[in-house]
């Protein structure tokens, strides 16, 4: 992965649920795809305040992704920033494996493989 957008300045973050900007994330992906033709879109990303796997918002989201021909994904990532009971934070990752749901994925850390 080489960058992730923030949510935009019109994002609406709650307690149980968060909207991205989609115009301003739009305009980021945009941006470094033209800047970098060999990139493509991999997929979202966002936090849960608890440790907890995609809500079925997050589901259909991916569904709407993948159903996207801007996109170019057919199965996009999702990428979970969850804050642990120990008040850390974890990545947790889902890939859309059918047309009913997401797959947990492993997250592999180069950096510390072999420690
Ligand atoms: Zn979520």
């Amino acid at each position: 992965m080489q960058i992730a957008s923030d949510a935009g300045p019109n994002a609406r973050h709650e307690n149980s649920r968060f909207t991205r900007d989609g115009e301003y994330a739009q305009s980021c992906l945009e941006a470094a795809i033209r800047e970098n033709r060999d990139w493509a879109y991999l997929g979202e990303w966002h936090s849960h305040p608890i440790d907890v796997g995609p809500s079925p918002t997050d589901t259909l989201s991916m569904a709407w992704v993948a159903e996207q021909d801007a996109y170019a994904q057919p199965k996009p990532l999702l990428i979970v920033a969850c804050k642990t009971s120990a008040n850390k934070w974890l990545l947790r990752a889902y890939a859309r494996w059918s047309k009913r749901g997401l797959r947990k994925i492993p997250i592999i850390d180069e950096d510390r493989r072999g420690v």
